[in-house]
């Protein structure tokens, strides 16, 4: 029998803490499971000071500063995320587009000053909105929208960046088994302790927080899930959420709850579970289908419960409120 000589220890280490506009959670297993939770803070604050629209120091914010005026330089990370969020824009046809930042602010929907805008504005706001202005000069790494006043809002990607970052993290440390969680934008590293495959619970979309619709079972996957239940203010009974359609300028009505994406990277399925949402039950699962190695689910507002076919072997209902036909 081989006994090692280093047994790993078979506690999860967990901390929790406040960043990205999130509660973020990791629980990881490992001899090294602490120090890399460290080094995984320092770099999600690292992002939150280089990504934030609500930090005017950074990155970001300077290149919004800088709109229609000149080029900013920014980091390697900034620059990737950006960069990957134009070819997501570009995927979705413009479902998904990070210059959403005008309209986005006008409604202010995860401030204390969401209103509903009027049309004139909404128009206004709208005009200022299209990924293709955004210049990138890969030789200087600078970033630079074309026209003033247009402003960018990675707010739809940059928690997938930050998963995949500290997932890299984990590895480094010889990390095998952990959850790493950010606010619902989940990457499951490894299998469980026990060797069987994670279980992540998919948000009931209706209930209150914390209750789930199903469970899917994956090892070594990000699961990321856009719903409209995440940020949003009711008024005379109706709900306006937080992901917007940019064609419309309001929250997007395309009889979608939730969509959670199933992918290797979070990057990916940050950015996709927004473009799916946007793009509705048709043209999302048509682009998510043509894409290998990403899986969906869909809840739509009639209860009914969607998912691509690389899944339905891992998906598990468990609330009879929702149809699902497997
Ligand atoms: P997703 O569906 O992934 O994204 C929706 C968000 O993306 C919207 O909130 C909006 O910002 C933007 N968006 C809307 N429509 C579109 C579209 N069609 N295409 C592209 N993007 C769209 N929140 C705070 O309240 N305070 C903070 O200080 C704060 N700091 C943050 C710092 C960083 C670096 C990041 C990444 C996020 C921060 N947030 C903060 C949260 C952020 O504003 C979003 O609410 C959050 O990221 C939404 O994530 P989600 O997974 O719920 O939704
Ligand atoms: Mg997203």
């Amino acid at each position: 029998m081989f006994f090692s000589p280093h047994p790993v220890k078979k506690d999860a280490i967990i901390k929790e803490f406040y960043s990205l506009g999130t509660i973020v959670q990791f629980k990881a297993y490992g001899n090294k499971a602490s120090q890399a939770i460290d080094k995984a803070i320092d770099k999600i604050k690292d992002i939150d000071n280089k990504m934030s629209v609500f930090k005017d120091y950074s990155e970001l914010s300077k290149i919004n500063i800088n709109a229609g005026k000149a080029p900013t330089k920014v980091g390697e990370d900034t620059y990737f995320v950006i960069k990957k969020a134009v070819e997501y824009s570009a995927l979705s046809g413009g479902a998904f587009d990070p210059t959403i930042r005008p309209v986005v602010g006008l409604w202010g929907i995860q401030t204390d000053h969401a209103r509903i805008p009027n049309n004139d504005e909404i128009d206004e706001a709208i005009n200022l909105v299209n990924y293709k202005d955004i210049i990138l000069d890969e030789k200087v790494s600078s970033i630079m929208l074309k026209s003033k006043k247009q402003e960018l809002d990675v707010g739809a990607i940059a928690k997938g960046f930050a998963a995949d970052e500290v997932k890299n993290i984990f590895k480094k440390n010889k990390i095998e088994s952990a959850i790493i969680d950010l606010g619902g934008n989940i990457f499951a590293m490894g299998n469980k302790i026990d060797g069987t495959p994670w279980k992540i619970g998919i948000q009931d979309p209706i209930r209150s927080l914390g209750e789930f619709v199903g469970i899917v079972s994956v090892k070594n996957k990000s699961v990321v899930t856009s719903g409209n239940y995440e940020r949003y203010f009711i008024r005379d009974g109706k709900r306006f959420h937080h992901i917007i359609d940019p064609l419309t300028g309001n929250p997007s009505e395309k009889g979608i709850l939730s969509t959670t994406i199933v992918s290797d990277h979070s990057i990916d399925g940050d950015a996709l579970s927004t473009c799916a949402f946007v793009m509705g039950l048709e043209r999302g699962m048509e682009l998510i289908e043509s894409l290998k190695g990403v899986d969906a689910i869909f809840i739509t507002e009639n209860k009914m419960i969607y998912t691509t076919s690389g899944i339905k072997e891992n998906f598990e209902l468990l609330n009879n409120n929702f149809y699902y036909k497997n």
